[in-house]
Protein backbone atom coordinates (compact mmCIF):
# COMPACT_ATOMS: atom_id res chain seq x y z
CA UNK A 1 0.00 0.00 0.00
CA UNK A 2 1.75 3.58 -0.70
CA UNK A 3 1.13 6.49 0.88
CA UNK A 4 -1.35 7.67 -1.64
CA UNK A 5 -3.43 5.20 -1.11
CA UNK A 6 -3.42 5.06 2.72
CA UNK A 7 -4.51 9.32 2.05
CA UNK A 8 -6.74 7.94 -0.03
CA UNK A 9 -8.40 5.73 2.53
CA UNK A 10 -8.39 7.90 5.62
CA UNK A 11 -10.04 10.72 3.35
CA UNK A 12 -13.10 8.24 2.34
CA UNK A 13 -13.20 7.18 5.90
CA UNK A 14 -13.29 10.63 7.38
CA UNK A 15 -16.03 11.63 4.65
CA UNK A 16 -18.04 8.43 5.83
CA UNK A 17 -17.70 9.94 9.08
CA UNK A 18 -19.22 13.12 8.41
CA UNK A 19 -21.50 11.89 6.45
CA UNK A 20 -20.69 12.50 2.74
CA UNK A 21 -20.21 10.94 -0.22
CA UNK A 22 -17.07 9.30 0.10
CA UNK A 23 -16.17 9.09 -3.72
CA UNK A 24 -16.76 12.73 -4.43
CA UNK A 25 -16.68 14.24 -0.73
CA UNK A 26 -19.57 17.16 -1.13
CA UNK A 27 -22.61 14.86 -1.64
CA UNK A 28 -24.75 14.13 1.87
CA UNK A 29 -25.04 10.60 2.62
CA UNK A 30 -28.94 11.49 4.36
CA UNK A 31 -31.17 13.32 2.89
CA UNK A 32 -33.29 12.87 6.46
CA UNK A 33 -32.87 11.85 9.92
CA UNK A 34 -33.30 8.45 9.08
CA UNK A 35 -33.51 8.41 4.88
CA UNK A 36 -30.42 7.73 3.38
CA UNK A 37 -29.92 8.86 -0.31
CA UNK A 38 -29.61 5.82 -3.03
CA UNK A 39 -27.07 8.00 -4.84
CA UNK A 40 -24.92 11.08 -4.32
CA UNK A 41 -26.21 14.55 -5.53
CA UNK A 42 -23.40 15.53 -6.94
CA UNK A 43 -21.32 12.71 -8.69
CA UNK A 44 -24.32 10.21 -8.78
CA UNK A 45 -22.31 7.57 -6.76
CA UNK A 46 -24.56 4.84 -5.61
CA UNK A 47 -23.88 3.67 -2.23
CA UNK A 48 -25.67 0.69 -1.68
CA UNK A 49 -25.92 -2.19 -4.69
CA UNK A 50 -27.33 -4.52 -3.11
CA UNK A 51 -30.24 -5.37 -0.72
CA UNK A 52 -29.35 -5.64 2.93
CA UNK A 53 -26.14 -4.10 2.69
CA UNK A 54 -26.85 -1.93 5.57
CA UNK A 55 -26.35 -4.70 7.56
CA UNK A 56 -22.37 -4.11 7.64
CA UNK A 57 -23.33 -0.77 9.30
CA UNK A 58 -25.15 -2.74 12.01
CA UNK A 59 -22.45 -5.40 12.61
CA UNK A 60 -20.02 -2.56 12.78
CA UNK A 61 -22.39 -0.14 15.22
CA UNK A 62 -23.25 -3.46 17.67
CA UNK A 63 -19.08 -4.75 17.73
CA UNK A 64 -18.47 -1.13 18.72
CA UNK A 65 -20.98 -1.09 21.10
CA UNK A 66 -19.82 -4.19 22.99
CA UNK A 67 -16.46 -3.40 23.17
CA UNK A 68 -17.27 -0.25 24.84
CA UNK A 69 -19.06 -1.56 27.32
CA UNK A 70 -17.40 -4.23 28.34
CA UNK A 71 -14.62 -1.33 28.48
CA UNK A 72 -16.45 0.98 30.52
CA UNK A 73 -18.16 -2.30 32.40
CA UNK A 74 -14.64 -3.39 33.70
CA UNK A 75 -12.86 0.32 33.75
CA UNK A 76 -15.67 1.16 36.09
CA UNK A 77 -15.58 -2.02 38.27
CA UNK A 78 -11.68 -1.83 38.92
CA UNK A 79 -11.98 2.53 39.59
CA UNK A 80 -14.81 2.36 41.64
CA UNK A 81 -16.33 -0.73 42.46
CA UNK A 82 -19.53 0.31 42.36
CA UNK A 83 -22.82 -2.23 42.94
CA UNK A 84 -23.67 -4.69 40.18
CA UNK A 85 -27.57 -3.29 39.43
CA UNK A 86 -26.52 0.25 39.07
CA UNK A 87 -23.48 -1.47 36.60
CA UNK A 88 -26.07 -3.09 35.04
CA UNK A 89 -28.04 -0.48 34.43
CA UNK A 90 -25.83 2.04 33.29
CA UNK A 91 -23.99 -0.34 30.97
CA UNK A 92 -27.83 -1.82 29.62
CA UNK A 93 -28.87 1.85 29.07
CA UNK A 94 -25.94 2.50 27.13
CA UNK A 95 -26.12 -0.76 24.80
CA UNK A 96 -29.63 0.69 24.01
CA UNK A 97 -28.66 4.47 23.48
CA UNK A 98 -25.38 4.41 21.67
CA UNK A 99 -26.60 2.20 18.59
CA UNK A 100 -29.05 4.81 17.96
CA UNK A 101 -26.59 7.93 18.82
CA UNK A 102 -24.21 6.10 16.50
CA UNK A 103 -26.73 5.29 13.49
CA UNK A 104 -25.89 7.81 10.80
CA UNK A 105 -21.59 6.96 11.86
CA UNK A 106 -22.01 4.00 10.73
CA UNK A 107 -23.90 3.72 7.94
CA UNK A 108 -21.49 6.17 6.58
CA UNK A 109 -18.65 4.11 7.83
CA UNK A 110 -20.04 1.53 6.30
CA UNK A 111 -20.75 3.23 2.90
CA UNK A 112 -16.38 4.01 2.89
CA UNK A 113 -15.89 0.46 3.68
CA UNK A 114 -17.70 -0.03 0.52
CA UNK A 115 -16.06 2.37 -1.58
CA UNK A 116 -12.83 1.48 -0.35
CA UNK A 117 -13.93 -2.33 -1.48
CA UNK A 118 -14.84 -1.00 -4.97
CA UNK A 119 -18.91 -0.74 -4.07
CA UNK A 120 -19.47 2.78 -4.31
CA UNK A 121 -19.30 4.82 -7.88
CA UNK A 122 -21.81 6.15 -10.16
CA UNK A 123 -23.88 3.83 -12.30
CA UNK A 124 -22.33 2.72 -15.60
CA UNK A 125 -25.21 3.90 -17.95
CA UNK A 126 -25.03 7.09 -15.90
CA UNK A 127 -24.50 10.22 -18.38
CA UNK A 128 -22.69 12.75 -16.88
CA UNK A 129 -24.68 16.02 -16.32
CA UNK A 130 -24.30 18.27 -13.40
CA UNK A 131 -27.55 19.04 -11.92
CA UNK A 132 -28.01 20.69 -8.25
CA UNK A 133 -29.81 19.18 -5.74
CA UNK A 134 -31.79 22.31 -5.30
CA UNK A 135 -33.03 21.73 -9.20
CA UNK A 136 -33.07 18.09 -8.35
CA UNK A 137 -35.64 18.38 -5.83
CA UNK A 138 -37.49 21.31 -7.44
CA UNK A 139 -37.97 19.09 -10.56
CA UNK A 140 -39.28 16.23 -8.03
CA UNK A 141 -41.65 18.44 -6.46
CA UNK A 142 -42.89 19.24 -10.62
CA UNK A 143 -43.57 15.51 -11.23
CA UNK A 144 -45.14 14.86 -7.66
CA UNK A 145 -47.63 17.91 -8.25
CA UNK A 146 -48.37 16.23 -12.08
CA UNK A 147 -49.20 12.93 -10.94
ZN1 LIG B 1 -20.52 12.04 -4.56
Amino acid sequence: MSWGQLVAGLRALWAGIRLRCPYCGRGRLFERAFHMRATCAYCDARFSRARGEFVGAVYLSSTLTLVLALAGFFSLEAWLDPPLALQLALWIGFALLFPMLFFHTARGLWVAIAYLTGGVYPDPDYERQWVSPEARRAAAKRRARRE
